[in-house]
């Protein structure tokens, strides 16, 4: 779980669960509400993550599982990587440049 560079503040699953859907770089800490950033090797880290749900489809589509097969196992990789989405998140002082 990401703890706060500024106040130390460990953010607790839900927290991070719910800023992420913001969707933006720039999260406020609940404890001290100051700027955090989403650290560059962390937001790395995510764009692999979220891959997954479309790696795994790959090799169910070409193997031809019935459709509501992939359907279900897509949709429980997706839930899997959103509730483990928050344990990646690393925060930063500072906004980092992506490249
Ligand atoms: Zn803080």
């Amino acid at each position: 779980m990401p703890s706060c560079q500024n106040c130390g503040y460990k953010w607790t699953w839900r927290e991070t669960f719910i800023k992420m859907f913001t969707f933006r770089n720039k999260l406020k800490c609940p404890s001290c509400r100051e700027h955090q950033y989403i650290s560059k090797q962390a937001r790395n880290k995510l764009s692999v993550f979220t891959m997954i749900p479309f790696l795994i489809w790959i090799p169910l589509v070409s193997f031809s599982m019935p459709f509501p097969y992939v359907l279900t196992v897509e949709l429980l990789s997706f839930i899997a990587v959103l509730i483990c989405m928050p344990f990646f998140y690393k925060l930063s002082n500072e906004e980092e440049p992506l490249w």
